[in-house]
């Protein structure tokens, strides 16, 4: 999910390539940090269904609007010490979780910035480690973040 569209050239499936990730389950990109969880209508359907929600009260009780260019578009919310408010011990809602939290690493922006990959080893600990993800996996993550759609709910 991005604002801009990166097209999926040779300097970024070399980049892909030179990815290593293996997720050490530290749980950093979950918890302390302030940030942003969008989420797909999908996601949000999935999510509401998964707890048992209407999705009008999973929009009220557990996201928030954020400015994006083209309107207001739907994010989690997070706790008051900036952790997620589905992070207890893990990831509560694993199975339905979002585009953007399933497709991490690969996310447009930062394959194609090595720069920002360096700064953001400092918070991951998993990246640079070997992993088993293969191109044909990083590509699809890859393509899914870049394909998927902010839910815009108010213009
Ligand atoms: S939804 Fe789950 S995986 Fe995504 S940031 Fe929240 S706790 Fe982490």
């Amino acid at each position: 999910m991005s604002d801009k569209k990166y097209e999926l050239s040779k300097t970024t499936i070399k980049n892909l390539e030179d990815m290593d990730f293996q997720c050490q389950r530290c749980s950093n990109c979950c918890r302390h940090d302030e940030g942003y969880v969008f989420l797909t209508k999908q996601n949000a359907m999935a999510i509401a269904d998964h707890l048992n929600l209407s999705l009008h009260d999973f929009m009220e009780q557990c996201c928030r609007l954020v400015e994006r260019g083209d309107g207001k578009v739907l994010c989690l919310k997070e706790k008051s010490n900036y952790d997620c408010i589905f992070w207890s011990n893990g990831c509560i809602i694993y199975p339905v979780r979002p585009t953007q939290c399933m497709t991490f690493p690969y996310w447009p922006f930062l394959v194609n910035d090595k720069q920002l990959q360096k700064e953001e080893k400092r918070r991951c600990k998993g990246l640079g480690k070997k992993g088993d993800h293969t191109l044909e996996y990083k590509i699809s993550m890859y393509e899914l973040e870049q394909n998927s759609e902010y839910f815009v709910v108010e213009k």
